[in-house]
Parts: structure tokens; sequence; C-alpha cells
């Protein structure tokens, strides 16, 4: 479901300093990475060549040390076995120490005066680890141990439901399909039990996590992270708020009109119109996308005739998983990108294997950080994994774009980036398009519009104050705001304060509710997502704007836009050597981000429930 799509980050891209590990010849290559600023006369700092050497040869480390980081993680990925398992766990705490090490070592380069490239290089190795451990005897390993249970606490995890055990992904269905509110608030309730036990865990980590961002010169994991956009840490901050401001009106006026097309289904006693609304009841384990609900929600007039059915599309014309590859392929081919190399076709994962256990979770990867780029799904053949393909290989070619970039400048130019390319591009899949390729007969007209519109904004807008909270509740909980006592009202507080949304009984005095989302226990970074959002539709509207579109935004499609394509994949090349907003303005024109184009897509939808929430008591 829909967490397939937010999950990937953690391996795609991004992935630099998430996903990597080590080999048995760590401590000797050790050795030679640092030997040169020691052989200074000692009262002579590091010279610029010193650092040059340093990170040349860190890098060169680096490189070996993902790729066989990679191969491991595929392994365990494609085949989960006790042993794929372990050798997972092994890495992590070795590519930790690894990291914290790096890290350390650049402190005493702190004055000397480097040139832009070099500099930046220096502050990705100093910044650029998600949960640090502190250079004391043991910590990397405690560290490792809390996380690799923390994780498998979540992705064990089960539910007993009508007699039958339920583990964790068919959860998520259930919250999907059950329609009766007392059997959602039953598994809503059971899979926050298995949070409960991993907030002792969670506190540790954070203790240790702290430690390690304060050896590194910041004041918490939580500054760690937002300073890794360019930007003072506090402006990143306030630069997310700004963000949402620009959307928080097209937000609020769809959970107001959810409120009372659920309140017409569910009546006062379940849906009271003057509080928030029931975050078991949204179609969503995490009330984070709403897209179940849109039989409930529908604007009048919408039929099966004016609306496009992309699952009953793909299956009438037949198309198997390799033919939803194949046809995502053929997009980017369409923008003047190269084909995918047979290796991609070999050594990717597309559907389930029948004989062993693998992680279903949809995921790109780029294992020796040249051209060996796979996709691992287990492929459905229906409209949402359509869309699926499109995101995943939106990494792929992400990746290979940057690949003759230096180790440490291969990444998005921020992680957002990288998480919008492929999302941009599936943003494209309109109906027009899809009778382009010969997958819909008609266009439907206009009015098809709303339907569509509606069918987007319950994935992505409504994903909006969930994608920023995520990480606020975060932020709070590393600079110590939020103590383990008050990790679950601040979780709370704020998930009201954003989504307009309330848990649907009196939370126990134990819980710990952030703790039933994967990227909490698993330490993935969230920002990333509503970023993304963000800039999926800046980008899109770029795009647009280039092929020199003037109809309504949303019906827009840049199929076989070579021109513009040369430009995008100019963007995607830089990687993330230079701050992002060189990179932004490369093909957008501008150096900021911008909620704007989000609220000319959806205009007409804006339209539509500011006229329907007239006379409605909105807010909460
Ligand atoms: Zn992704």
């Amino acid at each position: 479901m829909t967490s397939t799509k937010l999950l990937t980050g953690a391996l795609a891209g991004a992935s630099l300093l998430v996903l990597a590990a080590c080999e048995e010849k760590t401590e000797a290559v050790k050795e030679t990475a640092a030997p040169e600023v020691s052989a200074e006369p000692a009262d002579a700092g590091p010279t610029t060549d010193d650092v040059k050497t340093f990170i040349l040869e860190a890098e060169m480390e680096l490189d070996r040390m993902f790729t066989r980081s990679s191969e491991i993680n595929w392994q365990y990925a494609t085949d989960i076995t006790p042993e794929h398992e372990a050798a997972v766990a092994e890495d992590g705490a070795i590519l930790t120490a690894k990291m914290v090490e790096l890290a350390n070592a650049t402190k005493k380069f702190q004055g000397v005066d480097l040139p832009p490239a070099l500099q930046r290089k220096v502050n990705i190795l100093r910044g650029g680890i998600t949960i640090p451990a502190p250079s004391t005897e043991g910590a990397a390993v405690e560290l490792s141990n809390i996380n690799t249970r923390l994780s498998s606490a979540y992705s064990t995890g089960k539910i007993n439901f009508e007699g039958a055990e339920v583990p964790q992904n068919q959860t998520e269905l259930l919250m999907r399909d059950l329609k009766d509110p007392a059997k959602l608030e039953e598994v809503w309730t059971k899979w926050r039990e298995n949070a409960k036990v991993t907030k002792a865990d969670y506190a540790r980590m954070v203790e240790i996590a702290n430690e390690g961002a304060r050896e590194l010169g910041y004041k918490d994991v939580g500054d760690m992270w937002r300073s890794g956009y360019d930007m003072d840490a506090d402006a990143f901050a306030a630069e997310t708020d700004r963000l949402w401001g620009q959307v928080e009106p097209l937000y609020k006026n769809l959970q107001c009109h959810v409120k009372y097309k659920l309140n017409e289904q569910y009546g006062d006693d379940v849906v009271p119109l003057d509080k928030p609304i029931r975050a078991d009841i949204l179609g969503n384990m995490w009330a984070q996308q709403w897209g179940p609900l849109y039989d409930n929600v529908k604007p009048e007039g919408a039929s099966d005739e004016n609306s496009v059915d992309l699952d009953a599309l793909l299956e009438g014309k037949g198309y198997t998983p390799i033919k939803m590859v194949e046809t995502g392929e053929n997009f980017f081919s369409s923008l003047g990108f190269e084909p995918l190399p047979d290796t991609f076709w070999e050594r990717s994962q597309f559907v389930k294997p029948e004989d062993r256990e693998v992680v279903c979770h949809a995921s790109a990867w780029d294992i020796d950080n040249r051209e060996d780029i796979r996709i691992k799904m287990c492929i459905n053949v229906d409209g949402e994994d359509f869309r699926t393909i499109h995101h995943e290989l939106g990494h792929n070619y992400y990746q290979r774009a940057y690949k003759d970039q230096p180790l440490l400048f291969k990444s998005g130019a921020h992680d957002g980036f990288h998480e919008a390319i492929g999302d941009m591009i599936a943003l494209s899949i309109t109906p027009e398009y899809m009778k382009q390729i010969g997958l819909l007969e008609e266009v439907p007209g206009a009015e098809g519009d709303l339907p569509l519109l509606m069918q987007q904004a319950l994935e992505k807008i409504a994903f909006l104050p969930f994608g920023l909270l995520v990480d606020k509740w975060r932020w709070q909980v590393f600079s110590g705001e939020l103590t383990p006592d008050t990790y679950n009202d601040g979780w709370w507080a704020l998930r009201e304060q954003y989504q307009g949304i309330r848990p649907p009984n009196e939370r126990p005095a134990d819980a710990f509710d952030p703790g039933s989302k994967y990227h909490v226990p698993n330490n993935v970074p969230y920002t990333r997502y509503f970023l993304a959002h963000i800039l999926q539709f800046q980008f899109y509207k770029a795009a647009c704007d280039q092929i020199g579109w003037d109809g309504p935004l949303h019906r827009c499609s840049f199929y076989g836009a070579a021109e513009m394509g040369e430009k995008f994949n100019a963007m995607m090349e830089m990687g993330q050597s230079q701050p992002w907003p060189d990179t932004l303005e490369l093909f957008t024109g501008t150096r900021e981000m911008d909620g704007s184009a989000i609220i000319s897509y959806f205009q007409p939808l804006m339209d539509y429930l500011e006229e329907e929430n007239q006379d409605r008591q909105c807010g909460w």
C-alpha cells in the first residue's frame, strides 16, 4: 500500500549515508585513510592538499564499502533468512563506526580555508550520518543492537483479529477495507499495542545518537538533520512552515469536506462535526493518505463513464508486470533518456518469488554506484503499482544521471529531490497520455476532471501535514522538548494541530503511538516526503511551462518532450555537487521551493470544495 512509496527513500538515491556497510578489511584500510595529516610538522595545521587526500581516500573506501553493503542488503531483501539478517545487522554496526570515524576526522579541518567543492564534501561527510554513535567504546554496537531490535519489533509485529494472527502488512489492508468503526478501532488500537514495548529502546537510542551528534558539533540529531539543506537549521525549519502555509488552505478545505461526508455516513457519535476526525476511519493505518475514501467523498455526478479506472484498463489490455515497467521506461525514453541497461532487466525483482520470503516494499537500488541499477518490487497489475514503478524508476534514472560525480556527490540535490523525480513523471500519466499509448480509448471531457483531482488530493494533499509533522515530532524529541513521558501527548498534539485528527480512544499512559509508524523505529527521516510532494508539482509545472502548455495544469502531459527532457537531465546530472538552489534553478528558473504549483494544479477542486464548505463548520 501507501507506505511502499514512502519507504523507498531509505534505499534509494539519498541512501549514501543511510545504507551501506563494510568488509572485514576495514581495519587494514583504515590505517591508510588519514596518515598524511599526522605527518605534518607539529605546529602546522592540515593543508588543503591534506584535506584533498583525505577526502579522496575516504571516497574510495566508501565506494567499496557501499557496494559491498548494497550487495548484502539486496541479498537479504530478496531472500530473508537468519543468516542474511545477521549479515545486515553486522554491516550496520561496522558502517556506523566507520562513518563516525570519518566524520570525526573532518573536525581537524575546521578553520582550513578550502575551495567550495572540497568544503562541501567535508560537510557532507560530517553531517551525513542519520543516526550517529559517539566514538566511546561500545557505543556503535549498542546503538546498532537497539536499532536492530526496534526495526525487527516493527516488521515482525502481529495482531490477533477475529481469531487469526495478522502480520503488519495485512493490518494495513484491514484499515483500508473495513468499514465498521468498532472493528477499525480494534485493529488500529491493537497495532499500537506492539509499539509500547519499544519506547524504552527508542528513548535510549535518542540519548546515544544525541551524544554522537554533539560530538560532531551539532546541538542534537534534529539539528543535524535540519543542517543538511544548504541553509541554517532554523532557517530550514522556517522554510518548511512557509511551504505548509502555502498549501494549508487547500488541506483544510479537504479535511472539512471529508469530515462532513463521513458524518453523513457514520453519524454524530462517530464523527461529531465540532471535533477533529477520528484517525481510524480514514482508510489508512496512520491516516496519512485517504485514497480508499474516494467512494465516500466523490463529487456528485462522478460516474464510471466520466472517470478513468486505471486498474481496469491495465487488466483489460493484458498488461503484465514487465510490460508495466517497459511502459515506464518508454516514458523516460520519450524524454531522451537512454534505455535501461540489460542488467536492470536481468537482476531486478519485479514479482514476488514463490520459493522464499522477500521484502516486498518497493525500492530502487544502485548497487555499484555506477551502472548496476535495479528495482525491487512485488508488482501487482494495478494503477497504484503502475505509478509506483514510475516513482522507483525516477530514483534509478537520477542515480544513473549523476553516476560520473565523485562519490560524495552521488545523491539528490537534497533528499526531497530524489523522491520527487519519479512522482513528477507519474503526474504526467493523464487520460490523454493513456490514450496516446493505447491504454484508453476515449478521453473523458471536462466533467472527468473533478473526480480525478479528488482522487489525487486524497493521496497527495491529505499527505502534506503528515509529511511535515513526523519530523516536527522527532525534532522535539531530539531537542529534549519532549521526554519519554510526553512522547505520546506531543505526538497527538501535532496530529491534531496539523491534520485535524484525534485518536479513537483515550491513549494509555504507556502508549508510544509514533512507534507504530515504520519510519520512526527505522530512523528514516521524513521531511523529504513533504518536500517531495511540493517539488514534484513544481517540477511538473516547470516542465509544462517549457513545452508551452496553456491548458489547465492537471491535464498537461509532457510525454515525448525531448528538449524539456534534456534540461531535466541536466538538473539530475548535478547530483549533490552544488547547493540545491543552484540545481533547482537550472530546471525551474527559481531558487526557492514553491507550493504554488500545487494550488494551480488543484484549483478546480479548491473552487468546488470552497463552494461545498460554504455553510459548514470547518476547522477544529
Ligand atoms: Zn522513493
